[in-house]
Parts: structure tokens; sequence; C-alpha cells
């Protein structure tokens, strides 16, 4: 039984969705927890996780079809591979209603390709959400794309009509981004947006905003990708940088480079994650001298290794911050032991195992417990 009731629309759902997979949606590293598709024959749900848990979002787009001619992108103008279609914003709500009415989405995660200008396409984009929640009642969650060069008044009801906002920035400098997408300006027209996104969040408006970098197609450097994000996080309240590894698509400029190592985002992600919730800037990243992270060692570890290996930290007496460089202790692990610690000595790594901490071993170089190194029994098997 299809629940789309309109052949044509459904048909046009498929073709949307088949496009939209590069997009970012969910709260986890990509790398780690990509979107699942659905076991259902809807293409456009996919399972991602959200603010409030993992929940079925309909992930799709109001047109394939696009004026702008960004070298990596399977939607750019004048490709002959890509399949063109469009949804007016009636038609695109009222899918999202049976689907949403069916139980098989619970969210929205609509983005487009661009015609007519930006100004147009954010109104089509602005008006269907409009119908989703006046005419459906619809409450639950809605991520938005917002145009490069939207309006200031379309960005403000795009963060009141939606949970999430995405202003993808693309390249990490103006250069970059020339590099990867000639017609989008970065400051101007993405960067001006994202500030007008944290005004509007002071403001009282709670939506979050979110931004991508496609990575590894244009010779940047994690360091320019990392100093942009964390730049984004303390000045703009950035909610989330999303590391896109780049991966050639045919019959676009770019389909002869070659693709991106995963293992490069998932570092991106480690690092980001270091400077959003940890405390850590951009300068005590452990980059190597081209600028880049090493691929064969998380971050923290290989910062603890040139730093704590002769300096371990005493944890009976360490601050949260100073807890929180451990490889292996995370905010819950730094409660854990200065809780513990107002009432006994923490002296073995079983103490540590006891608090919930997985596997202390990983930690044991970096630490002193009591005043001495732990005692780290090898296991036989
Ligand atoms: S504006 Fe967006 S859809 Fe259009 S070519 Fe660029 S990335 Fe693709």
């Amino acid at each position: 039984m299809n629940i789309i009731s309109n052949p044509n629309t459904l048909e046009k759902l498929k073709i949307a969705s088949d496009s939209t997979d590069f997009e970012p949606v969910g709260d986890q590293p990509q790398v780690e927890h990509a979107p699942k598709r659905l076991a259902h024959d809807l293409p456009c749900i996919t399972n991602v996780s959200t603010p409030t848990g993992a929940k079925p979002v309909m992930k799709t787009m109001m047109t394939t079809a696009c004026e702008r001619n960004c070298y990596y992108c399977p939607f750019r103008a004048g490709r002959g591979k890509t399949q063109r279609i469009t949804f007016k914003p009636d038609e695109m709500a009222a899918s999202f209603d049976q689907l949403q009415r069916a139980k098989i989405a619970d969210g929205l995660f609509l983005s487009s390709g661009i015609i007519k200008g930006s100004v147009t396409t954010q109104d089509k984009i602005l008006d269907t959400v409009e119908i989703i929640r006046r005419r459906y009642q619809y409450r639950g969650y809605v991520h938005l794309k917002i145009m490069p060069g939207a309006e200031y008044d379309q960005l403000y009801r795009a963060m009141q009509l939606a949970d999430r906002v995405s202003i993808n920035l693309e390249g990490a400098t103006e250069d970059r981004l020339a590099a990867l997408a000639p017609k989008k300006n970065f400051n101007e027209e993405l960067l001006q947006r994202l500030a007008w996104a944290h005004q509007i969040r002071q403001s009282g408006v709670r939506a979050s905003t979110v931004t991508q970098f496609v990575v590894g197609a244009v010779g940047d450097t994690d360091v320019e990708l990392l100093s942009t994000s964390e730049r984004l996080y303390r000045q703009m309240g950035l909610t989330r940088a999303y590391f896109s590894a780049f991966h050639p698509i045919v019959d676009t400029p770019f389909e002869n480079l070659p693709s991106a190592l995963p293992t490069r985002e998932f570092r991106l992600y480690q690092s980001s994650f270091l400077l959003r919730d940890y405390g850590w800037n951009v300068e005590e990243l452990p980059f190597e001298q081209t600028g880049n992270l090493r691929l064969d060692i998380d971050p923290k570890r290989a910062w603890a290794e040139a730093h704590l290996t002769h300096a371990p930290i005493e944890l009976m007496l360490a601050s949260r911050e100073e807890l929180m460089r451990i490889p292996g202790f995370g905010p819950k692990a730094a409660e854990s032991i200065m809780k513990a610690r107002r009432s006994g000595h923490l002296t073995e790594l079983s103490h540590l195992r006891a608090l919930g901490i997985r596997a202390p071993e990983q930690a044991a170089p970096f630490i002193l417990l009591d005043g001495h190194k732990p005692a780290v029994q090898l296991s036989l098997f």
C-alpha cells in the first residue's frame, strides 16, 4: 500500500531523496553513525538522531534544479545526469502530512536547489513549513536549509518555524569557498547569515544553527576548518559543525579528484567536540606541520602523549578541566571522580572502573592515583 496517494508525487520524492544523502541531518558524527534508511520502500525517510532522540525524518528537496554551479554538487546547473523535479509548497506539505499521520515520518529536513534566486527559493521552503505548521498543525521536529543570501526576515521566520536551521559555509575561508562554489559569497551570503542567526537567537527565538564543510577537495587544512568552527562556536553560538568528506561525482568539474578519507572526517569531529564541549582552544590541538591532524591517533591521545606522559595528572587534586584532558575521561567521568574523591581516596584503577569508567587502563600512562602511577594488570587472554 502506498501512503502517498499521488504516484507522480511518490516518484518525485524518490528522485529528490536519492540525491540528498550528502546533507547532514543528525546529531551524531557521520562516520560512526551514518543516517540509516528504513526498511520500507520510501527512500525519503531516514532514521536520524535529533535533539530529542532518534526519529524517522523525511529528508527531501523542494527542487533538484539549481541555477548555481558549485563544483562538487550533483544539482549544479548544466549537469545532464541529474533528474530535475520540483515540488509546489502544497504538494510537499501534503506529502509530509500523509507520512507523519501514517506514523512513517516524525520530522522533516527540507532543503532545495536555487531557482529564481535565493529569496524566491527560501519563500517556497517557508510557505511549505507554514502549511505544515498551520494547516496540518504539526508540532514536531523541523530542520530547514537557509539559502545563501536569504533575507533577514526570512531567516527570522525560518527560526520561528523550525527547531534547527542549516547555513552551510562549505569552505573554511573565503578562498576555499571560491574554489568550491564560485557563485557563493562567503562573507555576505553566508557568514552574515550565521551572525544574524546568533542575533535572532539572542532575541529569544530558540532554533539552533548548524553548518557544513566540504572536506578535502580544494586543499583545505584541518587547522583552517577547526579555526573557523571554533570562531562559529564561540562568536555565533553554532550548535554543530558537520564535516563532509569530499566524494567525487561524475559529470561535475571535480569528477577526477580523489575522495577524502572518512578517517579525516572522524578526526575533525573528535577535535570539533574538544573545542565545543571540552573547553579546548584550536592552538592546543596537535596539528602536524601540514596543518592537518594525524589520522592514526585520536587527537586527545596525541596531545596527552606529548604533554602528560612526563607530567601525569593527579586525580585526587585535578580540576574538572584537567580531568577532561585525560584520554577516556569525558564530562561524566570528571564529575564522578570529583564526587568520589570527596568521600575517599582513589588509589587503584578498579576504583575508577567502579565509577563507570570503562577502560581506565587507557588513561593509566597519564594519571597519578594518590601520588602513585597506577599498576596496570595485563590480561593473559
Ligand atoms: S547552490 Fe546548493 S544545490 Fe545549487 S549547486 Fe550549489 S550546493 Fe548544489
